[in-house]
């Protein structure tokens, strides 16, 4: 059985073309950024939107049969656009073999599947997911293993996990997510452009942060740590992406 949070068609920022998103519940870091609080835990969680009276429960346990058809839906839209289905989460690898089973059956139906991973995970649960899937988005936070340490994941396993892949011959796109006081200091960036240099990278997405999860936060009663820092200013983003320039072919989300 799956851990779902939900499911999101027509999505645009999660891989090529036209994406219907699945969203696994359950993560093993703690970004303090993170706009999906709802889906840290494996377990249900109630969000109350006060100002408008709502109250949803998220996440629940379905069978890949449960959700084919949904996915299904959208064939069409996939096909015309190139797109597909993306796996999210949370961090969807801790269900590799869940994955394994919903890619398979996609996969009779020609459909694309990818996973949106951290990456912190053992690269046996990706031995798991590689055979059935068309590739990674692969998210790389920090080139400080303290950094990384602090939000409970492990700098030497994602740079592993990302090399492991390249030898494997999987496809897997590099995402950057931009956090102030995290990673956008001119020191980080680059050392971050160097290790991923390292491990053979020559493509990259950035990310900029955004605060859309706020209101998230507030329904679930908790304070979003993020709540008073405002998003890179255009010169900030554009100081930033003209350094993993000087690396990369570079893709701004
Ligand atoms: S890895 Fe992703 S889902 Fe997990 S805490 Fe970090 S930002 Fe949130």
């Amino acid at each position: 059985m799956i851990n779902l949070s939900n499911i999101q068609h027509f999505s645009v920022g999660d891989g090529d073309g036209i994406r219907t998103t699945v969203f696994l519940k359950g993560c093993n870091l703690r970004c303090p950024w993170c706009h999906n609080p709802e889906n840290l835990t494996a377990d249900p969680v109630c969000l109350h939107y006060k100002n408008l009276g709502k109250t949803e429960t998220v996440g629940k346990r379905v069978s890949v049969e449960d959700i084919i058809p949904e996915l299904l839906e959208d064939k069409d839209f996939y096909e015309t656009s190139g797109g597909g289905v993306t796996i999210s989460g949370g961090e969807p690898m801790l269900q590799a073999e869940e994955i394994f089973t919903l890619a398979s059956t996609l996969k009779i139906h020609g459909i694309s599947v990818f996973v949106d991973t951290a990456g912190s995970v053992p690269y046996d649960f990706f031995k798991v997911t590689n055979p059935v899937l068309d590739g990674y988005l692969f998210d790389f936070k920090s080139a400080d293993s303290e950094k990384y340490k602090k939000i409970g994941g492990n700098l030497t396993l994602v740079k592993d996990n990302m090399a492991r892949l390249m030898a494997d011959g999987i496809p897997f796109k590099v995402r950057i997510p931009l956090i102030p006081d995290f990673n956008t200091d001119p020191d980080s960036v680059h050392a971050m452009c160097e290790n991923l240099c390292e491990v053979g990278i020559s493509k990259v997405d950035l990310i900029p942060f955004h605060r859309l999860g706020t209101s998230k936060y507030e329904a679930m009663g908790q304070s979003y740590p993020y709540k008073d820092t405002p998003p890179l200013t255009d010169e900030e983003l554009r100081c930033i992406k003209s350094v993993y320039e000087e690396y990369f072919s570079v893709k701004t989300e």
